[in-house]
């Protein structure tokens, strides 16, 4: 009997392009987790099921051992910490870049700025690296807004198209981080889970070779 794993998967394109990955595992959800209410789901492998829960909970289920394994956006990771963690495996999805923004004709040279983000952390180390100081504003949603009312100079926020800052009036000013979705395991579950969870990180970096082309 194969030792039974827990994956935890936030809902939206981590859920949608990880579910590929998983596939030619054999690992298939018996309902679809787009549209199901139920936050534990059986797969087709009676050893795997996974847990739906918000995408900036995925490293805390995972650290303290409510999942084996999860899915999280390295965005969430450099801004928590990923501590407790083993992230053996990028899975090459969910891409975008975190971004400093503003107004196309931003000047935040020579004086101290205020920035507006949900990822507070990164953001200080940013601009801490650049022997800058800047006044930190936490927002949870909408960070666009924040230049536009003269709530902040610019914002950190993640930038796929580049439509959602164009749309605003806004540009991108300055890189952070490539960004993309990563498999983190639980400590205690990779050493005693071993035998079940090595073959997986192998069978999935397989797939994630064969979506790159490799
Ligand atoms: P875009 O307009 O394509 O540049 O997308 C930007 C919007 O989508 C922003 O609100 C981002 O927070 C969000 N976004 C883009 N890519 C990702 C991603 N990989 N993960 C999470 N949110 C993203």
């Amino acid at each position: 009997m194969a030792e039974p794993l827990t994956l935890a998967l936030s809902k939206g394109r981590i859920l949608e392009q990880t579910m590929p990955l998983l596939k030619p595992l054999g690992i298939e959800p018996l309902e679809d987790p787009a549209t199901s209410r139920n936050l534990v789901l059986p797969t087709s492998d009676p050893n795997v099921r996974l847990i739906i829960v918000r995408a900036t909970d995925v490293p805390t289920y995972v650290a303290y051992g409510g999942a084996d394994l999860g899915v999280a956006g390295k965005d969430v990771l450099l801004e928590q910490g990923g501590h407790g963690l083993y992230e053996p495996v990028d899975l090459g999805i969910a891409r975008c870049r975190l971004m400093v923004a503003g107004r196309p004709d931003a000047d935040l040279e020579g004086r101290r700025i205020r920035v507006a983000t949900k990822f507070v952390n990164v953001t200080r180390r940013h601009f801490a690296a650049q022997g800058r100081q800047v006044d930190l504003i936490k927002l949870y949603g909408s960070m666009e807004l924040a230049p536009l009312v003269g709530l902040a100079d610019a914002i950190v926020d993640l930038v796929d198209t580049g439509n959602t800052l164009r749309a605003n009036g806004l540009a991108p000013l300055e890189p952070i981080a490539d960004i993309s979705a990563r498999l983190v395991v639980n400590k205690g579950s990779m050493k005693l889970k071993h035998r079940a969870i090595k073959p997986m990180l192998g069978k999935i970096a397989e797939s994630v070779d064969r979506n790159a082309g490799r």
